[in-house]
């Protein structure tokens, strides 16, 4: 049931407007090249992305639903919320967008001061040219201090300078998941838990958080983040219904052949969940055409 009045699902991918490769072009026309027909583009903490994508989609006859991957805490661990099918010109929304920019710039430029006290001269200016269009990271740190020859490899720029202590590591403090839902809702998306596997918190702590995050008017988790075993499906369907949560799949696609999950190939939604979409009645009439 990843598949909707017969149409392809995929609610959460990402573009060359946060870390993935593909500009939002060419990963709306690889989705369609993989049957996909709806698509959110959840890029992390941005909506750069969303324009672009409309138009391809357009062209492609596609729907693409305005997405995003808020970067949010709860009780001191990073948590990822996606927001779908929200109204991409709400002034509180596009302020906490502004906001969480914001955050990433102050800790880049952080890191671009210790990583210049290490030796790596301009740092700052050299991971914005990596980064182009893309919201600022430590990945774009690390290329540049490849591209200059500093260090080898991406790898080892993160295991020498930016990787949890390190000479460039810098804490990132996101917000508190209960303010960035509520914002999401007002807005009139709706919100998800993205990934519950990948916290890699015990079960105990995992309810704790869904419970949580219902309280403060979370709609939906990810019962299917890209490739999974049938039991893991099972076990958060079975989440989903013990704490009323709308359930949402999608592959969290990063780049072509990797280990991340592919456009539109995952498992499907269990046929006794109740999916995300069925917020949106508007969507099954669209494809009903
Ligand atoms: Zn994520
Ligand atoms: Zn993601």
């Amino acid at each position: 049931m990843n598949r909707f009045a017969g149409r392809v699902v995929d609610l959460h991918c990402h573009s060359d407007r946060s870390d993935g490769i593909l500009s939002p072009e060419a990963l709306v026309s690889r989705a369609k090249a993989r049957d996909v027909s709806v698509l959110a583009l959840t890029d992390h903490d941005t909506i750069a992305g969303l324009a672009a994508a409309k138009a391809q989609a357009a062209l492609e006859g596609m729907t693409l639903l305005n997405g995003i991957e808020f970067s949010c805490q709860w009780q001191g661990r990073g948590i990822h919320i996606v927001g779908l099918n929200f109204d991409d010109g709400d002034q509180d929304l596009l302020a906490l967008i502004a906001r969480q920019h914001q955050r990433r710039m102050e800790r880049s430029a952080m890191i671009a001061e210790k990583l210049e006290r290490a030796g790596f001269d301009n740092a700052l200016a050299r991971a914005k040219t990596q980064a182009g269009e893309a919201s600022l990271g430590r990945p774009h740190f690390a290329h540049a201090m490849v591209e200059a020859g500093f260090v080898r490899s991406v790898d080892q720029a993160f295991k020498r300078y930016l990787g949890s202590g390190k000479p460039g590591d810098v804490k990132q403090v996101w917000p508190e998941f209960e303010e960035v839902v509520p914002v999401v809702r007002a807005a009139g998306g709706a919100a998800v838990v993205a990934h519950p596997l990948k916290y890699k918190m015990t079960r105990t702590k995992l309810r704790a958080m869904l419970d949580d995050f219902r309280d403060c008017g979370g709609n939906a988790m990810e019962v299917v983040s890209g490739a999974q075993r049938p039991e893991q499906t099972r076990e958060m369907a079975q989440l989903a219904g013990r704490f009323a949560l709308l359930s949402s799949c999608g592959s969290d696609f990063h780049m072509p052949g990797t280990q991340w999950g592919e456009l539109g190939k995952f498992p499907a939604l269990p046929e006794t969940v109740t999916p995300v979409w069925s917020l949106w009645p508007s969507l099954a009439n669209e494809s009903k055409q």
